[in-house]
């Protein structure tokens, strides 16, 4: 029985992120969405919007910007297909070889274990790579290039993730409340 009456036309947009137990973000919702959580017992709310408030029947209480999970959520219905978008997404738009960012149009997928040596098209055994970096490494593996990846690559749990919530903004900025948690400083740079 959340009884939230709202004026703003703010009120269709995804203004709240969600946090997981542990802190990782997780996804954007509305802030009925969110209250509806909050009321429910299942978050908590970590930080709030200074200029924007919700109207209850008997309050108003200023609107939620992030909320905590108290429990861990079962993710794992939400089985990431497998294809570049999410590898490209996975991989933070970075070459797993030299570390640099990669244009999407520009972005190749190398076999960690080359195809023809009876590498998979998988999760496990694709990275993004840069054009450079995969014609370098060819028909070899990282070891035998003397090129080591950023991280072993794994299939992600769930998307959309941090990353993919800084690049995706429908707002093009990241609320302030939010940057903490999305690993910005706060005029919304993310440190890396
Ligand atoms: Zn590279």
């Amino acid at each position: 029985m959340v009884a939230v009456l709202e004026s703003s036309p703010l009120q269709r947009r995804k203004d709240v992120l969600v946090l997981g137990a542990t802190y990782e973000p997780l996804e954007q919702v509305g802030w009925r969405r969110a209250m509806t959580l909050w009321v429910s017992g299942r978050v908590e709310v970590v930080a709030h919007y200074d200029d924007r408030v919700v109207r209850t029947v008997r309050r108003a209480l200023p609107m939620p910007a992030v909320v905590r999970f108290f429990r861990s959520l079962r993710r794992d219905r939400l089985a990431v297909k497998f294809n570049r978008d999410n590898i490209f997404q996975r991989d933070r738009g970075r070459c797993q070889y030299c570390r640099q960012t990669v244009i999407k149009r520009e972005a190749t997928y190398d076999h960690v274990m080359p195809r023809s040596r009876g590498g998979k098209k998988t999760w496990t055994n694709i990275v993004l790579a840069c054009k450079a970096c995969n014609q370098l490494k060819g028909n070899r593996t990282p070891d035998e290039a003397r090129m080591q990846l950023a991280a072993p690559p794994r299939r992600p749990r769930y998307l959309p993730d941090l990353w993919s919530i800084r690049t995706t903004s429908h707002t093009g900025t990241i609320p302030t409340p939010w940057r903490p948690f999305l690993g910005m400083d706060a005029v919304g740079k993310a440190r890396e």
